[in-house]
């Protein structure tokens, strides 16, 4: 590889490699270690994204795209070192269309700023990570990030229309489209959404919006233990109520945001977060009292109705809060963020309990169960718990993949769970995969080592 004849073509270019921007841009929220690169690239524009894919692909050098490094599965890590492309700079919306109901912006543009901006012209953009106010959309691209909304609204994927992308030899290809509808060609769109910074980078995203929808309501509804809670969430859904959000906090969760946000109902040994949204206040406001009476006959203990926005932002301001105070609980853990059939959430918490308890470590699950989304954490106090953190990690996996889940919801595979894909895709399924991104990327150099098991060892 060679650095210096690099460097040499990339003149004019925002280049660092002090050791600071090296040890910034070597982690991020996975806890997955300290990758650092050997030079850190900022472009301005596409042009610029172009020149360094190219530069890097004459040189053989390995390129991570990395945007806000809120990821947690190492996505933007650099595990072969070489050159980590920012797309912090390419961060301006260039058009909401509230005619056409769509929008085109830059990959680095924060998602909290990009809400704000469509819900001053009366849109709606439904994707919402609860890290909105730090990651970028060129992660959530990347991730096909998705969120407490997404069980009445979707993911990331439902939203892309089209991106302007460049291939890892430095190519520039427009795929998808600017209408809402559209079926010419294979679906390009849906295949780079989600595919983790290894088959190119977005350097332009168009997105459809949605009317802002112009009332919602959010319930805080108390229960004694996590499983009459997690059994209520699916007793909402089958009493034909489709609520915008149902988020589930265990006790766990519970005890590390204690404190610090809404005080949560004496006695609460887990709650639920229900959001609903629509045209009027009548209706919103019975729909949210029908929820309030069947979580009522599968236990719940107490109902707290927030009417304002004020109240609102209160009340998921301290949702955002969980994964951070986790980690003050116990200084170390894996977030993961597995996904089981609705049915089976309550059997997958009380598993996941289990296998902390077998092991002697403290497991707490929170998160979007209304779509069986589930944010297990494997909390620990020590680098030395590491093996029977593994153990246990593994046997949460392999529970998920048994009761018919699959590993990531949202976070993706990255480093983070790629020795655990074949336990939920076949061999032959991860060749076919593998082969694609050859087809893409001939000389691996574009986000190296991620997704696929790796093929030296035994993993
Ligand atoms: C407190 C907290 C809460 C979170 N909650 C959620 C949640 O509710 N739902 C959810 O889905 N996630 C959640 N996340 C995870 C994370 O925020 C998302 O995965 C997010 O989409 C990552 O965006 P980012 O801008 O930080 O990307 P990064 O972490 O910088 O990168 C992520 C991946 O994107 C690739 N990439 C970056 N830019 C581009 C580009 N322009 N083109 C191609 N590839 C690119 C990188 O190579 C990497 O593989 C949470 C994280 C935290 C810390």
């Amino acid at each position: 590889m060679s650095l210096e004849a690099l460097r040499a073509e990339l003149t004019g270019l925002e280049l660092r490699d002090d050791d600071a921007t090296r040890a910034t841009y070597g982690h991020d929220e996975s806890d997955q270690g300290d990758f650092r690169p050997e030079l850190v690239v900022f472009p301005k524009d596409t042009a610029e994204v172009q020149r360094v894919v190219r530069a890097c692909n004459r040189h053989r050098v390995p390129l991570t795209p990395v945007a806000a490094r809120t990821g947690k599965s190492g996505g933007s890590l650099p595990i072969h070192g070489g050159v980590s492309l920012s797309l912090e700079r390419m961060n301006q919306i260039l058009a909401i269309r509230p005619e056409d109901l769509t929008a085109t912006v830059q990959p680095g543009v924060v998602l909290a700023d990009f809400q704000r901006a469509v819900e001053a012209v009366g849109l709606f953009y439904p994707p919402d990570p609860n890290s909105a106010p730090t990651c970028s959309l060129g992660g959530n691209i990347a991730e096909n990030a998705g969120g407490p909304s997404a069980l009445k609204y979707g993911v990331t994927r439902d939203y892309v229309l089209g991106l302007e992308w460049v291939l890892p030899d430095g190519e520039l290809v427009r795929v998808g489209r600017q209408t809402v509808k559209g079926v010419a060609g294979y679906d390009l769109v849906g295949l780079f959404v989600g595919s983790e910074g290894t088959l190119g980078i977005a350097t332009e995203i168009t997105v459809k919006l949605l009317p802002r929808p112009p009332v919602v309501m959010t319930a805080l509804i108390a229960f004694t233990d996590v499983l009459a809670a997690a059994r209520a969430v699916n007793a909402v859904l089958l009493g034909g109520l489709l609520p915008r959000c149902l988020e589930l906090l265990d006790d766990v969760a519970l005890a590390a945001v204690a404190g610090k946000g809404v005080p949560f109902p004496a006695g609460a040994g887990a709650v639920i977060i229900a959001e609903i949204d629509g045209t009027t206040e009548e209706g919103v406001f019975a729909e949210l009292n029908l929820l309030a009476s069947i979580a009522s006959k599968h236990g719940g203990l107490d109902a707290q109705i927030a009417v304002d926005r004020d109240q609102r932002e209160r009340l998921w301001a301290t949702r955002r809060l969980v994964s951070p105070a986790l980690r003050e609980l116990q200084k170390y853990k894996f977030s993961e963020d597995i996904v089981v059939p609705r049915s089976k959430v309550p059997e997958a918490i009380e598993r996941f309990k289990a296998i902390g308890q077998a092991l002697g470590l403290t497991v707490a699950t929170y998160g979007h169960a209304g779509d069986g989304n589930l944010h297990t954490n494997v909390l620990y106090r020590s680098p030395a718990d590491r093996p029977r953190v593994e153990l246990a990690l593994e046997q949460l996996m392999k529970e998920t993949v048994r009761l018919g889940g699959t590993l990531s919801g949202e976070h993706g595979i990255g480093i983070a769970k790629k020795k655990y894909l074949s336990l939920e895709q076949s061999d032959q399924l991860i060749a076919l995969q593998r082969r694609l991104k050859v087809l893409f990327d001939p000389f691996g150099l574009l986000n190296p080592g991620k997704v696929f098991p790796d093929e030296s060892k035994e993993q």
